[in-house]
Parts: C-alpha cells; sequence; structure tokens
C-alpha cells in the first residue's frame, strides 16, 4: 500500500488561506536551511518504518484506529498557529471551536447543558471525573468492575480515595448483585460503569446501576472513552442499547475522540451533567488571564497549556461527519460492529476455536480449543505470531479464570490466567477484509495445530 497523500494539495490552500489572515504584518520569515531539514525528515522517515501498519486493515489488533485525513489535514494547518487553548489569549478561535466540538459530544449524550472540555486523554479525563467525585464525596470509596481500566485504581491512589473492585459477570460487566451487597454495607461515593471495556468491549448494565443508584444514592462516572461513539450506531444488542439510551442520566462521562472519534492521539473529553462542579476549580492565576473576562477553558480543567490544534480537528472532523445517528459516522461505526460479529459468528461455527460470549462492540476474543489454559494460552501465542508473519496483525489479551471458566467449563484451569486472541475491528474497512482476515487466520490456525 501506500501511505494517503491525495488530500495534500488541500493543505497548501488551506494554508494560504489561513496565510491571508496575517497579511497586513511586516514580513518576518523565518531562515531555514532547506538541505539539512530535508536529510532529518527523511532520517525520520525511515526511522518510522519500524511501526506496524496502523493504518491498514491487516492491522485488527490492538485500540488503533486512524485518524481522517480531515482531522489530521486540520491537526496540521493549526501548527502554523499552534495555539494553546489553556487560555483564550493563547488560542481564541481554538478555544471557541473547542467549547462547539465538546457541546455537540454533549449533546450525543443527550446533554443540552454540561460543563466539559478536552484533555490529553481518556486518562486524564478520568482523573478530572474523580477529582470531581472526591471533591464531592471527600474520603468515599470509588468503585469499579474488575475488568474496568486499570487505572481507576491508580487514579484514586492518586487522589488519595479507597478503590474497590467489584466482580464482573460472565459477559465481564459488572455484577449488579455483587455491587448491591457492597452498597448494602454504605458509604460508597461513586461507581464508574464502563460502557466498552478495554479488554473485551463489555457494556456495563447502564440502566441496573441507575435503579441502585434510586435506592442507595451514589455519583454514576461513566468511563466510555473507548465506546461513547456507539450510542450511535443502529446495530447494537437490546442491553447494550439500553445501556447506551441511559447515559443522559449520568453525572459523568469520558470519551476519547482519539479511539473511536477518527482524531489523532492527544484528545480526551470529560464531561458533567452539572456546569455547576466548574466552582470547584476556582483557582486565582496571576499568569494567565488578564485581556478578557469570558470563561476561560484553563479555569475549568486540571491540565494548563493543552494543543489547540486538537480541538480544531475535532471540530473540523465533526463539521465533515456530524455525530448524527442515520449520518455517515455512525455507518461506519456500525460497519465496525458488523465486522466484529462476522468474525465471531465464524470463530463460534468452528471447532477449532473457542469463543465465550458474542461482541457487544466491536472487539472479539477468543482462544484455540485446547485441553488446559497454559496448552491455549501457547497456541494463542503461536497464533499471533504466525499471523503477523502474514501480515495479520492480532492482539493477545490476559483473561482470568473467574471470567471464562462459566463459558468454558471442560477447560482443566491449571492457571488462574488464560492468554487469548483479541482483535479490535475499528475500522469500517474491516467489514469488507474479514473474509481476508479469515483465510489468514484459517491458514496460519492450521500450520500451528499442525505442529502442536
Ligand atoms: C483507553 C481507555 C482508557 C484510557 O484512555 P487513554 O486515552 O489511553 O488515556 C480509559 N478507559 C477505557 C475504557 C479505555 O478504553
Amino acid at each position: 500500500m501506500t501511505l494517503e497523500t491525495q488530500s495534500l494539495p488541500l493543505l497548501r490552500e488551506a494554508l494560504d488561506r489561513l496565510s491571508a489572515g496575517f497579511a497586513d504584518l511586516p514580513a518576518a520569515d523565518p531562515d531555514l536551511d532547506l538541505d539539512r531539514l530535508r536529510a532529518v525528515l527523511l532520517e525520520t522517515a525511515e526511522r518510522l518504518h519500524d511501526n506496524y501498519p496502523y493504518q491498514h486493515p491487516l492491522y485488527a489488533g490492538q485500540m488503533l484506529k486512524p485518524p481522517h485525513p480531515v482531522a489530521r489535514l486540520a491537526y496540521t494547518l493549526a501548527l502554523w498557529i499552534n495555539p494553546n487553548n489553556h487560555a483564550l489569549d493563547g488560542g481564541r478561535a481554538s478555544s471557541a471551536m473547542e467549547k462547539e466540538a465538546v457541546a455537540e459530544l454533549a449533546a450525543l449524550f443527550g446533554w443540552q447543558t454540561h460543563l466539559g472540555h478536552l484533555t490529553g486523554g481518556g486518562t486524564l479525563a478520568n482523573l478530572e471525573a474523580l477529582w470531581v467525585a472526591g471533591q464531592l464525596h471527600p474520603g468515599a470509596p470509588i468503585l469499579a468492575s474488575a475488568q474496568a481500566h486499570y487505572t481507576h485504581s491508580r487514579i484514586s491512589g492518586v487522589l488519595g480515595l479507597p478503590f474497590e473492585s467489584i466482580p464482573v459477570d460472565g459477559q465481564a460487566r459488572l455484577d449488579l448483585a455483587a455491587l448491591e451487597t457492597r452498597l448494602q454495607q454504605g458509604a460508597v461515593g461513586t461507581v464508574v460503569a464502563t460502557l466498552g471495556t478495554t479488554a473485551t468491549g463489555s457494556v456495563d448494565p447502564l440502566p441496573g446501576l441507575l435503579d441502585l443508584q434510586a435506592r442507595y444514592g451514589f455519583r454514576i462516572h461513566v468511563d466510555a472513552a473507548y465506546g461513547g461513539y456507539f450510542r450511535l450506531v443502529d446495530n447494537l444488542g437490546d442491553e447494550a442499547r439500553a445501556a447506551f439510551d441511559r447515559l443522559d442520566a449520568v453525572d459523568s462521562i469520558v470519551v476519547d475522540p482519539h479511539k473511536h472519534g477518527l482524531q489523532p492521539y492527544g484528545c480526551g473529553c470529560i464531561l458533567f451533567r452539572d456546569p455547576s462542579v466548574g466552582r470547584l476549580y476556582q483557582h486565582e492565576s496571576p499568569y494567565t488571564y488578564f485581556t478578557s473576562a469570558e470563561l476561560h477553558l484553563g479555569e475549568i480543567s486540571l491540565e494548563c497549556s493543552r494543543p489547540g490544534a486538537a480541538a480544531v480537528a475535532l471540530w473540523a472532523t465533526q463539521r465533515l461527519f456530524p455525530l448524527a445517528r442515520g449520518g455517515s459516522f455512525a455507518a461506519d461505526l456500525g460497519k465496525a460492529r458488523a465486522a466484529a460479529c462476522d468474525l465471531h459468528d465464524r470463530l463460534a461455527g468452528d471447532d477449532r476455536f473457542l469463543t465465550a460470549f458474542a461482541p457487544e462492540l466491536d472487539i472479539v476474543i477468543w482462544g484455540p480449543r485446547a485441553e488446559s489454559a497454559s496448552a491455549i494460552s501457547a497456541l494463542s501465542r503461536q497464533i499471533f505470531s504466525a499471523a503477523a508473519a502474514e501480515n495479520l496483525h492480532l492482539a493477545v489479551v490476559s483473561l482470568p479464570r473467574e471470567l471464562l471458566q462459566p463459558s468454558w467449563p471442560e477447560i482443566a484451569w491449571d492457571q488462574a490466567q488464560v492468554t487469548c486472541l483479541r482483535s479490535c475491528l475499528m475500522k469500517p474497512d474491516h467489514l469488507a477484509w474479514i473474509e481476508v482476515i479469515w483465510q489468514i487466520l484459517d491458514r496460519v490456525t492450521k500450520q500451528v495445530l499442525a505442529k502442536a
């Protein structure tokens, strides 16, 4: 393949348009040694060869999705200005664009009012959500499922809040019965629900969690860093659909535009339903705010300097692909999910493989059939390597015995964890490539099993 460059002339044209905005300033052109610049840049390109081909449909492993050209170009365009969205002084247009783009994300979740902003990523956004939770319920425990992102317990540690892990059900979702048992003991500040867990794309049962909230009273933070955009698609299962439909009722939501929102890295988002939590951020900075009485994004954020370019890229992407049900962005996301269902069906119908539960989003996990957890783990790693040698890039994931034993009762559990194969089918192109992906998987599985 060749990398997409057909959109590059548009960058030149847009730069000329941007440049025209500064035409009344006296010339101040930088001195550039183009020969040396060229040499270093070409050397840089060579160094970057050492990567998996994330942009290709045969890359179907970890959560890596190429940014859309509009995001790439808009981000690059903004770098000629390099705005800083910490304060309006550093990024006027890009701060306004951030507020617009973030309001569209809030509307995606059904919120007409909100407080929110972009962050460096999901971890920072979750930190902010739990920081606010801790301000409102000082010292009260944070609860999340055993399949929640590992950073929740670490973030709680940073914030000095107690963290407790709640078991999952047989589909890697927060177990509501276990949660209720814990709630009966009292003193819970916040429950984190994950809509789209990182390992398996499982969707925690938000409707049942809201029922428990009505009875026991606690804050609900939703980590939808991975899954948030799936609210738009029309091919979810009933339980996942019901969870996404209730997102408007929670207290805070994290979504990562740099996961499924077609953005380059450095773009997470935190949203609070109640704008008055802004009071918790109040501080006085002697440095940054002097030319405007308007709200600065830096006044409602834990981070200071942030790339305005990330906001520009997100704004431009949402212009091209409005966050609407039935729109082309939603249709593409639906294709990713359809690809996952297709792969899962093929695996489930093939005796060589063990599947556990059907994907709720676009992440598929499976193992090669074998007698013991250790044998499955060894074969998974061999298939992973053999596939990579044929340019099919999968991932492996280590899952606990408690999760898979109900699905795989005939397996000898000679170890507490089992390494499985995992595929994040995030690109719409994956749907058309499933047949090719399957052929490679079939071939390498035969090779590996023949040697075993
Ligand atoms: C990726 C992810 C995170 C962490 O987000 P980063 O953007 O990598 O910092 C948190 N939670 C979930 C569910 C995720 O998938």
